[in-house]
């Protein structure tokens, strides 16, 4: 069983697609092990998205990050981290395939309604920057 991150974006939770998403992470055949709602200080957005700081596009990155809640996960599963990426689609929901999760509720490349770790390193860091063992379910 491997294990990965995933952040259900503001633009996703205001715009009431939580559940959805959430519905079709089950229906992949991923499970749940962990998950919050919490609200990011840009500080702490800064810290998560670090390998970005250079980025052209990081100002905007910590706005859209930090402008209302988020639901942060852990996802268990066979290939989880994989998995998880092909549900979400390409980082652009334009380029994203038909049936994904940033196809159907992303708006745009900046808000594209959720995160996902993108190899075993990253899962670990991203996992543990937002939960301890004992929040997370064997
Ligand atoms: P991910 O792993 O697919 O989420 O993509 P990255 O780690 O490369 O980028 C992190 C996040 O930064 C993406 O989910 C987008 O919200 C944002 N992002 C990535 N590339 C761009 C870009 O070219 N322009 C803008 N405005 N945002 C971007």
């Amino acid at each position: 069983m491997e294990k990965t991150f995933s952040m259900i974006k503001p633009e996703a939770v205001l715009g009431g697609n939580a559940g959805k998403i959430m519905t079709a992470v089950e229906e992949s055949g991923l499970k749940i092990v962990a998950q919050k709602m919490l609200r990011l200080s840009p500080e702490q957005a800064g810290s998560f998205y670090a390998v970005h700081r250079d980025k052209a596009f990081f100002d905007e990155l910590i706005e859209n990050i930090t402008a209302g809640p988020v639901i942060v996960q852990v996802l268990a599963g066979e290939n989880a981290i994989e998995e998880y990426r092909r549900l979400m689609g390409a980082a652009n929901p334009a380029a994203a395939e038909e049936g994904t999760l940033r196809r159907l509720y992303g708006i745009s490349i900046e808000k594209n309604a959720v995160h996902g770790s993108d190899c075993a390193e990253t899962a670990e860091r991203e996992i543990s920057f937002f939960f301890n063992q004992l929040e997370i379910m064997q």
